[in-house]
C-alpha cells in the first residue's frame, strides 16, 4: 500500500479524533457537543465555519484561484445502542454508541481539513460537510435544503464508509446504484371484533393481515422483472390483546427497497392494490400509508471510474473491492440526486483486532488502520480532482 507521509503522519491525530467521537456519541439531530467539537477544531487552523440544519457544520477551503469545487461528507450521529465493547475508549454513555463509524468519517474529515491547511491544492475550492442525522432523519436532505451544494457550488460530492463487510485493505467504489431507495409503509386493517369463538359474527383482521404478507411476495416474484432488485419486507405486526377476542383492527409496518424509479413506482402501486383488493376480499378495510423515504444512491459512472482509478493506485488493483450494490439506503443519495457524487466504501474488518461485528451492533468495531486508507483516498480524489477537472 502506499501512502503519502503526511497522512500517514496524522494517522495518531486521526485516531486520537475518532476515539475522542466515540467516547462522546449522540444521536441523531442531537449532535451539540459533536458540532461545537468540529468548530472548535477547524477554527484552531483559522478556518471559518457555518451552521447549517441545526447541528450541521460546513466550512469551505479556497486556493484562491479558479476552479471547481469538490464537496467531502462525513455524517455525524451516532445510534440508540448500549456498546458491549471493553477498550479504554467504548461510549462513556448508555444507550448511543456509534456503531455504524460515523466517528470515523468525521475524524477522517477533521484529518483533512488538517492535510489541505498546511497543503494548498491547485485550484478551487474545498467545501467540508459534517452532516447530522444519517441514521433515518435524512440530515442529507435538510442540508442540501439549507443550502449546503451552494455558495459555492458543488461541482463533485465524495463520501467514504467504513465498512465492516470488506477487510482493511480493500476499497470498494460501485458504479450506478450502489444503496437502496428506502419506502416505508404502515397498513391499518380494520374489521370487526367479537368473540373468537363466533367468528361468523366478527370480520377478521388478523386472518386479513395474513393474507396479505404472502400475496405481498408475489410483487418481488412475479411483477418485478428478474433481473432488477427489490425487497418488499413487512416487519411488524400487531394485533389483538387475549386469546379469546377477535380485535377489531390490525396494523402492519414494512419497507421497500429498490434501486430504480421505475421499479420503485410499479412495487409501490402493486403494493396498494394488493392490499387494498386482499382485505377487501377478507371484508376490511385497510387504509395505508406510502412514506417515501430516501432515493437510491447512484454513484456518477464516469467519476465512479475515476475515483477506482485512484483507490487501485493506493491498495493496488487486487485491492479494489467487486463488491455487490446494498440494499440499505444512505441519505448521501439526496448529493447523488443533485450533483455528480461518489460514495466509496473502506474496508475496516480486521480479524485479529475484533472488528468483525456488522455494523450498528454492540460491538461493532473498524480497525482503526483504515482510517488511514480512507485519508489517502480523500486526499488523492480531492487533489487529483481540482488538478484535472
Ligand atoms: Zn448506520
Ligand atoms: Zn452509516
Amino acid at each position: 500500500m502506499k501512502f503519502t507521509p503526511d497522512v500517514t503522519a496524522l494517522h495518531p491525530a486521526v485516531v486520537a479524533y475518532r476515539r475522542h467521537f466515540h467516547q462522546h456519541p449522540e444521536l441523531s439531530l442531537q449532535e451539540h457537543e459533536t458540532a461545537r467539537f468540529i468548530e472548535k477544531e477547524l477554527h484552531k487552523l483559522k478556518l471559518k465555519t457555518k451552521r447549517l440544519a441545526g447541528t450541521g457544520v460546513v466550512s469551505v477551503i479556497r486556493s484562491g484561484k479558479p476552479g471547481p469545487t469538490i464537496m467531502l461528507r462525513a455524517d455525524m450521529d451516532a445510534l440508540p445502542v448500549t456498546e458491549e465493547n471493553t477498550h479504554s475508549y467504548r461510549s462513556r454513555y448508555k444507550g448511543r454508541m456509534h456503531a455504524c463509524g460515523h466517528d470515523s468519517h468525521m475524524a477522517m474529515l477533521l484529518g483533512m481539513a488538517k492535510l489541505l491547511t498546511t497543503h494548498r491544492v491547485a485550484r478551487g475550492k474545498v467545501k467540508l460537510c459534517f452532516q447530522p442525522g444519517e441514521e433515518g432523519e435524512d440530515g442529507a436532505g435538510k442540508m442540501v435544503a439549507a443550502g449546503v451544494l451552494e455558495k459555492p457550488d458543488v461541482d463533485f460530492a465524495f463520501g467514504m464508509h467504513v465498512w465492516a463487510p470488506l477487510r482493511t485493505g480493500k476499497i470498494a467504489v460501485i458504479s450506478g446504484p450502489a444503496m437502496a431507495a428506502v419506502d416505508e409503509f404502515e397498513v391499518r386493517l380494520i374489521g370487526k371484533g367479537g368473540h373468537a369463538a363466533y367468528p361468523h359474527s366478527a370480520t377478521d383482521p388478523v386472518l386479513a393481515s395474513a393474507a396479505i404478507i404472502e400475496n405481498l411476495q408475489s410483487i418481488v416474484s412475479r411483477n418485478v422483472a428478474p433481473w432488477e432488485a427489490a425487497v418488499v419486507t413487512v416487519a411488524s405486526v400487531e394485533a389483538g390483546t387475549a386469546f379469546n377476542i377477535i380485535p377489531p383492527v390490525a396494523t402492519m409496518k414494512g419497507t421497500v427497497r429498490t434501486f430504480e424509479k421505475p421499479v420503485r413506482r410499479l412495487v409501490e402501486r402493486r403494493l396498494k392494490t394488493i392490499v387494498r383488493q386482499s382485505a377487501k376480499a377478507m371484508g376490511c378495510r385497510a387504509e395505508i400509508d406510502f412514506i417515501p423515504k430516501l432515493p437510491a444512491t447512484v454513484n456518477d459512472k464516469k467519476m465512479s471510474e475515476f475515483v477506482r482509478g485512484i483507490a487501485g493506485e493506493i491498495v493496488g488493483p487486487r485491492g479494489v473491492a467487486d463488491i455487490k450494490p446494498t440494499m440499505g439506503g444512505e441519505d448521501f443519495s439526496r448529493y447523488c440526486e443533485k450533483v455528480p457524487a461518489v460514495f466509496a466504501f473502506v474496508g475496516a474488518q480486521n480479524e485479529r483486532k475484533g472488528a468483525v461485528y456488522p455494523h450498528h451492533h454492540p460491538r461493532f468495531e473498524i480497525d482503526e488502520d483504515a482510517l488511514m486508507i480512507g485519508m489517502e483516498l480523500a486526499w488523492r480524489v480531492t487533489q487529483s480532482y481540482l488538478r484535472n477537472y
